[in-house]
């Protein structure tokens, strides 16, 4: 069932890349495996799927001990500086920066572990109140002071967008976020490079695509519905 699902997704990420005249081999498709078990993981890992999604420390670590060490973890959620040890060795890149604090943790567990850290700064470009992810307009000085640690490297920026049932609602925050891009790239800081865009997830990543996303996170519209009760 996921792999019938995955198949679908990744057709629709196909014709919006076509739609937008972008090559499909430009935007990876995130499979976000969040409350799910280890074998629709092992199911997609077989299918030839690499990149995952999760958004809670423990829950990364333990699928991360028992799934082959090439998948790719991508950090998404909210990550508390305490957890930044468990996770600094084993992930591809953390998409949810949003404070210097949390970054100078990266970077000092990142000397500890020999690693070079990417991440993602996370900006709440529609402004809601219940997100976390900084303002718009505090993003470039923030990027201006991570910058200076030397092995944490910002590759570009992430955003969550409203819970809509139209996503063409959502388009302007996904604008929004490259325009931002953009504005920052022009300023050639060294040690940053605005390359990547995460946005878009089940109910927007087609128009995320449209506006320049380089990661979609998609959870439902591959695993099916979550049962946070289990
Ligand atoms: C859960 C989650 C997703 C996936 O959400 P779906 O709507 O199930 O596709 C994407 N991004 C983040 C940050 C998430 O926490």
């Amino acid at each position: 069932m996921v792999t019938e699902n995955y198949d679908h997704v990744k057709a629709q990420v196909e014709e919006a890349c076509k739609k937008a005249g972008r090559n499909p081999d430009d935007v990876v498709l995130i499979a976000v495996s969040k409350t799910k078990p280890v074998s629709d993981i092992e199911e997609l890992y077989a299918h030839g799927v690499r990149d995952f999604g999760e958004n809670k420390v423990q829950e990364l670590v333990e699928k991360y001990e028992v799934l082959p060490k090439d998948i790719r973890w991508h950090m998404i959620g909210h990550l508390q500086r305490n957890k930044v040890k468990y996770i600094i060795d084993k992930v591809a890149l953390i998409h949810s920066v949003d404070s210097l604090r949390l970054a100078e943790t990266i970077e000092e567990e990142a000397v500890k572990k020999q690693v070079e850290a990417d991440i993602l700064v996370e900006v709440n470009v529609a402004q809601e109140e219940s997100k976390f992810g900084l303002q718009t307009g505090e993003t470039l000085g923030l990027v201006e002071e991570i910058a200076k640690l030397p092995h944490v490297h910002i590759r570009g920026l992430m955003t969550i967008a409203p819970f809509v049932e139209n996503e063409e609602e959502n388009r302007i925050y996904f604008q929004k976020l490259r325009q931002l891009a953009v504005d920052i790239r022009a300023k050639n800081i060294d040690n940053v490079t605005m390359d990547f865009l995460s946005m878009g997830m089940t109910g927007d990543y087609r128009t995320a695509i449209e506006e320049g996303a380089d990661y979609v996170r998609v959870g439902t519209g591959i695993f099916g519905a979550r049962d946070y009760n289990r």
